[in-house]
């Protein structure tokens, strides 16, 4: 059994130790002036990276909470709502929406396909409109980073709002919530956050607050009123997590310190070194081979291997930890997560196991040079 372990999936991420040692340290009340001071640092850490003016909601949830505050403020039941679609988390979208009681249009694609902008346009004007439209930016199960700024504009000239998952997206590929329109953006803590599970983020447009279900609702625990009336003097209307929100205040210190710009090349830059080293060992890339694509990397199993087998084999023999493929790619690909506490070697390190593990069970691949593409890969594209 492996002891030490490398943690290369596409959320939880690994937590800068700066964040871990400030996680540690004594339990503050929540309703003190020294976690007022940590809540008001976080929310303007926050608003800079969602590059907002408008407000940004924190909650104490995983990302799907966020999700689902989303619905239940914007929507009520028998509203009509488009979901775009193309992996395991657009159709979480569209199970929630129904569950809420919307009448949902669904968008489809394959997994792993990239939706387009000019397919929601038509499919927006065939349906007759939807009052809001929910997207994926970067789609995990797939690798597949959206265009949102363009599928954005389709759904605003529908006339619709707009709601992003960016649970694995925000902080490490561009978005940019003001400027490209997006009335609601959802994030989570243990992605590109470099912060443990536990928090959700949420931001909400001035149309989204105008348009936002008041009769009847079906909430409590998630209403953006309640909770944006509570921010507004720091004064949490709940428990929050207190150590993580002290994490999280370190860890988006951390970024912005870096750069949004820097981090964004940075992750552009992981992403290029991780294809080139899969490519140059002979496997197949399962996401696509673009720059956009600098969250998650997915590879093809090679014929006649489980990818699932190689991901069990990889963590209790190595300690090393990639993710499986989920729904109908389970057992077909696996997924190497390159998103917020990352540098090159860590890459290095996730196709070093992969490159050992795929030869021992049995798959022909060309050894000792994936290593070195990435590293190449990496150093040559300083954008
Ligand atoms: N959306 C996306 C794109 C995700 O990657 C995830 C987590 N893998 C979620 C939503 C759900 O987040 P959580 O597990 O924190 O609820």
């Amino acid at each position: 059994m492996a002891e030490k372990q490398y943690l290369f999936t596409p959320g939880p991420t690994p937590v800068p130790p700066q964040v871990l040692e400030a996680m540690s340290r004594p339990i503050i009340h929540h309703r003190s002036s020294d976690f007022r001071a940590i809540l008001e640092s976080c929310l303007a850490r926050l608003k800079s990276v969602y590059r907002t003016e408008g407000d940004v909601l924190l909650y104490t949830a995983s990302g799907t909470g966020g999700m689902e505050s989303a619905i239940s403020n914007l929507t009520r039941p028998g509203d009509r709502v488009a979901v775009v679609s193309a992996g395991h988390f657009g159709e979480r979208w569209a199970g929630m929406a129904k569950n809420f009681g919307c009448q949902v249009d669904e968008l489809v694609y394959e997994w792993g396909e990239s939706p387009a902008a000019e397919d929601l346009t038509q499919f927006l004007r065939e349906k007759g409109g939807a009052k809001v439209v929910f997207l994926t930016h970067s789609e995990t199960s797939t690798g597949v980073v959206a265009d949102v700024e363009g599928l954005a504009a389709a759904a605003k000239d529908a006339g619709a709002l707009v709601v992003v998952d960016a649970v694995s997206s925000l902080g490490a590929v561009p978005l940019e919530t003001d400027a490209w329109g997006l009335d609601s953006v959802i994030s989570g803590s243990q992605k590109a956050l470099m912060t443990p599970p536990g928090l959700a983020t949420v931001s909400v447009s001035a149309s989204a607050w105008e348009t936002i279900q008041k009769e009847a609702p079906c909430r409590y625990y998630f209403d953006w009123a309640r909770t944006r009336y509570a921010q507004e003097s720091f004064d949490p209307s709940f428990t929050p997590a207190v150590s993580i929100v002290v994490g999280l205040d370190v860890a988006l210190g951390i970024l912005v310190e870096e750069g949004l710009e820097h981090a964004f090349e940075r992750h552009l830059r992981l992403g290029r070194a991780c294809r080139a080293g899969v490519k140059a060992m002979g496997l197949e890339l399962f996401s696509p081979d673009d720059d956009r694509s600098a969250v998650v990397t997915a590879i093809n199993a090679p014929d006649g291997i489980d990818s699932g087998e190689l991901v069990q084999t990889l963590r209790d023999r190595h300690g090393i930890v990639l993710a499986p493929g989920q729904g109908p790619l389970k057992g077909k690909i696996f997924r190497i997560g390159h998103i917020g506490y990352y540098d090159v070697f860590d890459i290095t390190t996730a196709l070093a196991g992969v490159e050992l593990v795929l030869a021992e069970l049995g798959a022909d691949l060309e050894r000792g040079v994936a290593i070195t593409a990435a590293l190449e890969a990496f150093e040559h594209s300083r954008v």
